[in-house]
């Protein structure tokens, strides 16, 4: 184990670790995210920034499963991250704040929740593959939170690592406005720096960077036609958006380089231009030139519009202006229990500052809450601190009520930020305890995991008296059993994985529900009319009151909502829940003294049954987007495997001897894929999906789903 932390740590650092608690003035602030795809090289990159930074003391290497960012401890044997842990480090008097997203799609919703309280991110792409699906799918989540990233080739010293080919893809795949501020110096294994074509300089790298710093070179004759031509690319590219510089190279005038870099920063803030950086993280190079550019471009709190928050009991908005002066505000944007401190709430802190002790309001649940200890993160190390201010991230301890996706802020001025929205699971499994030392832990922790995690899901079947745990994927639900195990001792047997299927309706009907029971003593008297159509395909449940001149007193109608909802959870098909089903309150009639929230909540329920009924039903499933990556001379028998299992391929791609299959694919026939893939490709390709949509399926193997659930009940 290479990493030293704590008290150790700070001995070997002396002076700079200081700076740590220091505080920074807003504008020295970035809070960053590095975002890509499994593999790019998220993890190594991140080591090494910190370890360029003066944060770690020596270098973890994932490969030898001593990442200092991925802590948890499954993270270092499947050598992926999964939790998005929060690190801070010093560059150049700045302090960067560092989250750590995962690149497995499995893990969607920790990215999503990281990116929303981002200002900037890094996105890494490996110079070999290129841009690969799920980069495409984060970035597009990135551009739904406005966050200004700059991109990182990785991997240059790989045979195969192709900077053109990169850039080209960034440019189409992901339709950005690439800007090209540096060129790799050689490739592959000859791949020894870079040049930067702001100032005109190249930076060579030594084979042991971490004994001999950077070396700052004049352009090699050879290299000068090249770097023209790119430099005049960059320069038209930024006229083009930026009135100055536009002026400057109408009049033939040389732009001096801090002008340069404004430019930079304002278009790339503004997310209309996306600077283009190389390196080789594993050989540490390129780093120091990255660092350079996250302070150089990517925006401080101040530079991000602040997010409009909701005023809670009226109508409007407040803004929460970045200033330590303002009251507090600040999003809980993940939730971890720790075995041994207990739950740990991460908050991006949007104005005033955080106080460890302090009481304040959490909006979201609208209760009160104590903010524990305050800590700022380091991986597995934590630095105590008394307060802290607009614009940081950290931990703290003991907050009982709040969860990710809350507000918290000062009850003086109480404000409500948008909560993060997750996708609903797509898997299930059984479990079932080992032991009754493991029966009595196990529900506690499932819940515990739930608290942290919004898309994993447990869900006790009545009928079976199983209990479910659900989740966005097979790797998603492993993970979260080894957790179970690894950090809460708990064992349990799993049964298969099951898709979590849904119904739906196909027409739309009307359909009666009364609940009279007036049988001597006080009766029970609920009549509904209700009108139930199919909604669009992702739009969930909407309900819609339409009740006029008083059929139904206006006390009931929250009722008869209530009733709807439950009766929906159990379909008209095979029980699963139903769903993107608009339900219309439109008639009904009550009883002046028998009438009851009970009772009209029957009688929607009586409603609803029915209505699915008359409605053809009919069985929705989870649809992945699959992509494949293989070596091209498998290709034939990788699309003739996923054809039979229902996929709808979209496209193929080639390059060099690779190609990359895009597919739909239903998540059901994906069981198997895996080591199907391997033995097809001599275990040289690899797959990545993520949720797509639900779709319905047809009628054959809707009766096939059907028959088999009636006879495992
Ligand atoms: P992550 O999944 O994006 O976090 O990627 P990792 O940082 O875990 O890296 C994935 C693999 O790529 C590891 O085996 C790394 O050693 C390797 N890797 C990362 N950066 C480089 C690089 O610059 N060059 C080469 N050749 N390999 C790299």
């Amino acid at each position: 184990m290479f990493i030293i932390v704590g008290e150790k740590l700070k001995t070997a650092l002396g002076e700079k670790d200081k700076l740590m608690s220091r505080t920074f003035p807003l504008e020295k602030i970035r809070n960053i995210g590095i975002i890509a795809h499994i593999d790019a090289g998220k993890t190594t990159s991140t080591e090494r920034i910190l370890y360029y930074a003066g944060r770690t003391y020596k270098i973890g290497s994932v490969d030898e499963g001593t990442a200092v960012m991925d802590w948890m401890e499954q993270e270092r044997e499947r050598g992926i991250t999964i939790t998005s842990a929060a690190t801070t480090c010093n560059w150049r008097e700045y302090c960067i704040n560092i989250i750590d997203t995962p690149g497995h799609v499995d893990f969607t919703a920790e990215v999503e929740r990281s990116l929303r309280v981002l200002d900037g991110g890094v996105v890494i792409f490996d110079g070999v593959a290129g841009v690969e699906a799920q980069s495409e799918a984060v970035w597009h989540q990135a551009d739904k939170y406005h966050v200004a990233r700059i991109c990182f080739i990785n991997k240059m010293d790989r045979t195969g690592a192709d900077f053109y080919h990169t850039v080209a893809m960034i440019k189409e795949r992901l339709r950005a406005n690439a800007l090209l501020i540096q060129l790799p110096l050689g490739g592959e294994s000859s791949f020894h720096g870079i040049i930067d074509l702001i100032e005109n300089k190249a930076i060579v790298f030594s084979n042991n960077p971490d004994m001999a710093p950077p070396v700052e070179e004049a352009i090699a004759e050879g290299d000068k036609a090249a770097v023209a031509s790119h430099y005049q690319a960059l320069v038209e590219k930024l006229a083009e958006n930026d009135d100055q510089i536009m002026l400057m190279y109408l009049n033939g005038q040389d732009i001096p380089v801090p002008q340069l870099k404004a430019a930079i920063r304002r278009l790339t803030i503004s997310s209309q231009v996306v600077p283009i950086l190389c390196g080789s993280a594993l050989r540490g190079k390129g780093i120091q030139p990255l660092l350079d550019a996250i302070v150089d471009y990517l925006p401080s709190p101040l530079d991000v519009p602040p997010i409009p928050a909701s005023k809670v009991k009226e109508e409007g908005e407040i803004i929460c202006q970045a200033s330590d002066d303002e009251p507090f505000s600040a999003l809980a944007f993940k939730t971890v229990s720790d075995p041994f401190m207990g739950r740990l709430t991460y908050l991006r802190v949007y104005s005033g500052k955080a106080k460890a002790g302090a009481q304040v309001l959490n909006t979201s649940m609208g209760q009160k809450e104590r903010l524990g200890k305050l800590y700022v993160m380091h991986a597995d190390h934590r630095e105590e601190v008394a307060q802290a201010d607009t614009g940081s991230i950290v931990a703290t301890l003991g907050l009982k009520k709040t969860s990710t996706g809350d507000t918290l802020c000062d009850a003086a001025r109480p404000a409500l930020f948008e909560s993060i929205r997750f996708s609903e699971p797509v898997l299930s499994m059984a479990v079932e305890p080992k032991s009754k030392a493991d029966r009595d832990k196990l529900d506690d922790v499932l819940v515990k995991l739930a608290v942290e995690d919004p898309t994993f899901k447990i869900h006790n079947d009545p009928e079976t008296g199983q209990t479910l745990i659900s989740g966005m994927g097979e790797l998603h639900l492993e993970v979260l059993l080894d957790r179970m195990f690894r950090e809460f001792g708990v064992k349990v047997n799993v049964g298969k994985p099951q898709v979590a299927y849904k119904e739906t309706i196909t027409i739309p009907v009307e359909s009666e529900g009364r609940f009279i029971r007036q049988s001597g003593g006080k009766g029970q008297y609920g009549h509904v009319w209700l009108k139930l159509e199919p909604g669009e395909r992702g739009s969930g449940f909407e309900f819609c009151d339409k009740i006029r001149s008083g059929a139904i007193p206006r006390e009931f109608v929250p009722p008869v909502e209530a009733g709807i909802k439950t009766a929906l959870q159990n379909g008209a098909l095979a029980g699963y829940p139903a769903i993107d089903i608009k339900a219309t309150l439109y008639d009904g009639s009550f009883h002046e003294v028998d009438s009851s929230d009970l009772a009209f909540k029957m009688a929607a329920s009586i409603a609803v049954k029915g209505g699915l009924r008359k409605a053809k039903p009919a069985l929705l499933e989870p649809i992945m987007e699959m992509e494949v990556v293989t070596p091209s001379q498998f290709l034939g028998d990788i699309v003739g495997d996923l054809n039979s299992r229902r996929a709808h391929v979209q496209s193929i791609q080639s390059h060099e001897d690779f190609s990359s299959i895009r597919c739909f694919i239903p998540l059901a026939e994906t069981f198997g894929f895996a080591s199907n893939l391997r033995s097809l490709s001599q275990g040289r390709a690899n797959h990545t999906m993520q949720f797509y949509r639900y779709e319905q399926l047809s009628a054959n193997l809707t009766e096939r789903i059907v028959t088999r659930m009636g006879r495992d009940r």
